[in-house]
């Protein structure tokens, strides 16, 4: 699959979706809901609670969700309405060879425990028995390379960001089975627990394919300590928001110099690459240490860890045993009390796997045409008001704020869903085999599609990169596109009946979010056609570095957990910035559209300016686990649900005056530590 450095607003938020037919619960005709609000907090000390303090008494949380909101709600309502169709078609008989067919079957097959727990560990263990046969390196890697399995490093087809019209081959870190270096070297308690856990549970899936305890004991503390010693060279999620530091294009001649001489050119060759000469190495250390492993560890520990990324990497398609172990971690890492039901477990499988499919039948059905024209026009206000925002800065020089203007004309904006969806006419569902060695074959699928669409062609800029059935919306800084999927576009982010203060409250600032990512500390360091490349004048960078360098550690400053865990500044500055532009951008907008079509009324003494910011911060109610805040804090970008409204607000001068915030109040910010960027 293609993978793009992108920046999304991203995880969990509120409603009835049109998608059920069903209107939205709305007390009153602005759209806000005002029994959502503790009014027995002032604004000023924590906005959050005021504006969604009692959201939770409204929406008890389902223990399938460790981390529930209006975001997630929204997100479960669509998936409700995916599993409509998804269902629907399943009860039929299809015919076969059409998409309903390949719809209808995976998720039978999905669905048949019954059967997947006769097979037990059997479709998995047939791998197996091939990864053991494996007697010489040379074969290892023939093996790796046919399959297509990166044991240490990841590779892939990437966008070639100091030529971003094109498509280049990509290598970078991987090889760790928990993603993070930060879980193998931390000395964090919390961190720590979830390591045992993690071991814990590698023993646990290789006992469940028939190995002894002494043995599992024993091979996973071989792979464990293989994957410390990558992780110790890998670069942290902070040091990978750094596109220079991130990018090194090289002849495969050089990659292979770098690497101690392992044989990149022949590795290449019989992956499917043969025509490729230059490629991008992302990060040189980790994937220098790993082409050493590959030549020099013991050929048994290699196929040793193929053998468990093989098994992990089935567990999900395997028997109930093995769904129920790989849950039982999950709940250590995130909290959840319940395991996600299984119907909703294959719809979400379905839907990911056959994405344009579903989502072509899902945007036929729900998303209204209405809903598009009404988006242009917002992003247009948007886009309007950031441009009259970047004329005002005056840590800005005029060269520099030229440039700027010129890059968000060219933004290219994607609504509701592609003009041409992936043909899946190839892909074969066939009910005859299991579960997991129909994911094998379709992985091959997915791995043909993308030689077919992406190997030495040009970037299409017509690709999306999110399903249109998908509740979030992305920036992509090499297309410098803004997408905003239909997904999105339902309450409470998007409300057809709900006025502008609402509207741009919530989607408004969702838009100006994803626009703002175009000028965030990353964003900015692309120009507009999408190349890495510096376009800023050098007192212009150094004034934006003072800023941004504010922000970071303003938000250094605040607690994810009260009295335990502090929030990451650097992790998550372009979200924050973001999440500032955003807000700043929405509030002029509605200002210019309450000058053109006059002032909106005020409701249940609410101004509308008061409105905007109580519309901003439902996006963002809910509650999450304690579990969950720490996995975040480690793994996301984006800061925790109630610091981007009490962060966000905080810095906001609107806010100010929209509340009447005085300086005793516990989020008052003096004005001059306010952050100014856009
Ligand atoms: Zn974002």
């Amino acid at each position: 699959m293609k993978r793009i450095l992108m920046s999304m607003i991203c995880v969990v938020l509120v409603a009835q979706s049109w998608a059920q037919g069903t209107k939205p619960v709305q007390a009153n005709k602005s759209g806000i809901n005002y029994e959502n609000m503790d009014q027995s907090v002032q604004p000023g000390d924590d906005f959050f609670k005021f504006a969604t303090g009692n959201w939770i008494k409204h929406n008890p949380q389902p223990p399938i969700y460790p981390m529930w909101g209006s975001f997630t709600k929204l997100d479960d309502d669509n998936t409700k309405a995916v599993a409509g169709i998804i269902q629907d078609i399943a009860a039929k008989r299809n015919q076969a060879g059409s998409i309903e067919q390949k719809i209808g079957d995976l998720y039978l097959l999905a669905m048949d425990s019954v059967r997947r727990n006769k097979e037990g560990a059997a479709p998995v263990l047939e791998e197996i028995k091939k990864i053991n046969a494996i007697s010489t390196r040379e074969e290892l890697l023939k093996y790796m390379t046919r399959e297509h399995d990166n044991l240490l490093w990841s590779l892939y087809i990437g966008v070639d960001e100091k030529n971003a019209s094109q498509h280049i081959v990509s290598i970078g870190q991987g090889g760790l089975s928990m993603g993070n270096r930060d879980y193998y070297v931390s000395d964090d308690p919390s961190v720590v627990a979830i390591r045992k856990a993690a071991i814990k549970h590698y023993e646990n899936l290789f006992k469940l394919c028939g190995y002894k305890k002494k043995e599992a004991t024993k091979f996973v503390k071989t792979i464990w300590e293989m994957e410390t010693r990558i992780a110790k060279a890998s670069y942290s999620v902070e040091q990978m928001r750094d596109p220079e530091a991130n990018y090194h294009k090289m002849t495969v001649d050089e990659l292979s110099k770098l690497c101690h001489g392992f044989d990149w050119n022949t590795y290449l060759r019989n992956y499917g690459y043969n025509k490729t000469t230059e490629v991008v190495l992302g990060q040189p250390e980790p994937v220098a240490l790993a082409c050493e492993m590959i030549m020099n560890e013991p050929l048994e520990n290699l196929k040793l860890i193929y053998i468990f990324r093989t098994i992990s990497g089935a567990s999900s398609y395997l028997s109930d045993d093995f769904i129920a172990e790989n849950f039982a971690f999950r709940q250590v890492i995130s909290g959840a009390k319940q395991m996600t039901p299984r119907w909703q477990r294959s719809v979400d499988l379905v839907s990911s796997v056959l994405s344009d499919a579903v989502g072509q039948m899902y945007v036929k059905k729900y998303f209204p045409p209405a809903a598009k024209t009404r988006m242009l026009e917002l992003v247009k206000n948007l886009q309007v008001c950031l441009g009259e925002r970047i004329k005002q800065q005056s840590w800005m020089s005029d060269e520099t704020k030229k440039v700027a203007l010129d890059k968000l004309d060219a933004y290219y904006v994607k609504i509701g869903y592609p003009d041409k969806w992936d043909d899946l006419s190839q892909l074969v569902v066939d009910p005859q085999k299991s579960l997991y060695a129909n994911m094998i074959e379709i992985g091959r699928f997915y791995f043909d599609l993308d030689m077919q669409k992406n190997y030495n062609k040009p970037v299409d800029k017509n690709e999306w990169q999110m399903p249109a059935q998908m509740v979030n919306a992305y920036y992509n800084p090499t297309t410098n596109e803004i997408c905003f999927p239909a997904g999105i576009l339902q309450p409470p982010f998007f409300d057809m009946n709900a006025d502008d203060a609402t509207n741009y409250g919530a989607i408004g600032v969702v838009i100006g979010h994803e626009m703002t990512h175009g000028f965030d500390d990353q964003g900015s360091q692309y120009d507009k056609n999408g190349n890495l490349k510096a376009w800023w004048k050098e007192s212009d960078v150094n004034a934006f570095k003072l800023a941004t360098e504010q922000m970071a550690v303003y938000f250094d400053s605040l607690w994810v957990i009260p009295g335990e865990l502090r929030s990451n500044g650097h992790q998550c500055l372009g979200e924050n910035i973001a999440d500032h532009g955003g807000i700043n951008v929405a509030y002029d907008a509605l200002q210019m559209a309450q000058k053109r079509h006059g002032r909106l009324p005020d409701e249940n003494g609410f101004t509308p300016e008061q409105r905007f910011f109580l519309s901003f911060a439902n996006v963002w109610a809910g509650v999450s686990s304690e579990e969950i805040l720490r996995y975040l804090t480690i793994n996301d970008v984006h800061s925790a649900n109630h610091l981007r409204v009490n962060g966000g607000v905080a810095q906001c001068d609107y806010w100010y005056k929209a509340f009447n915030i005085k300086p005793d109040a516990k989020l008052y910010v003096d004005p001059k530590n306010r952050v100014k960027i856009w």
